[in-house]
């Protein structure tokens, strides 16, 4: 199969992605940070996961990764894109629930509140669970491997290193309603972690 199969759906996906964040980032610009956790370690994680969401643009506007790829398939392709599109709902969905509280970093907004309807009511985390379905669906529709398995890779690593410190930081600002709030929910996948 044609690779521009593959190449568009990436293309439209990214380009969804950024229309549902650009608002909430244009807003957040305006609402009043009041603490904030953003050291090396989070600027090490936001470079790697922008150039994690650069990567397969790279891929499609030149040959430069070309020789990681290999011959596409519709099977994975069709699968990969409607997992891709699973997680844009979810990431839009967990963009309108946390509204004024969302932060691309590990900050605490004027009149932060803890958000545990919607999406949240299932896990602590549906944000990070959508750019895991992202990076899956990218890795089954991206017939190349680099460009494929980066951006789960990336989010893994993500996760990894900033699920504890930002649980803390929630923690430290809501105590016991967090507390509450941790204990009858799950982290990132329902009913399972
Ligand atoms: N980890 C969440 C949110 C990602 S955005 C998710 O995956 O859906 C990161 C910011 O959201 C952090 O700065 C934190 O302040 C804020 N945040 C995380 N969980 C929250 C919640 N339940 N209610 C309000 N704000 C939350």
């Amino acid at each position: 199969m044609n690779s521009w199969y593959a190449k568009g759906i990436v293309l439209i996906a990214s380009v969804v992605m950024v229309v549902i964040r650009a608002p909430h980032g244009q807003r957040s610009r305006t609402t009043k940070v009041t603490k904030s956790r953003k050291g090396t370690l989070e600027i090490f994680l936001l470079t790697v996961a922008w150039i994690a969401f650069f990567l397969p643009i790279v891929w499609i506007v030149t040959p430069w990764l070309a020789f990681a790829d290999f011959p596409l398939h519709p099977i994975p392709l069709v699968l990969g894109s409607l997992l891709m599109a699973l997680s844009l709902w979810l990431f839009h969905r967990s963009h309108a629930d946390l509204g004024t509280n969302w932060s691309v970093t590990l900050e605490i907004r004027e009149s932060h509140r803890l958000v545990t309807e919607g999406l949240y009511r299932v896990v602590r985390h549906p944000m990070y669970l959508a750019l895991l379905l992202y990076g899956l669906g990218l890795a089954a529709v991206v017939p190349n491997w680099i460009v494929g398995p980066s951006y789960a890779a990336a989010m893994l690593l993500l996760f990894a290193l900033r699920l504890g410190p930002e649980e803390r930081l929630m923690r430290d600002q809501f105590k016991g309603e967090y507390d509450a709030y941790a204990a009858r929910t799950k982290r990132l996948i329902p009913g399972v972690w």
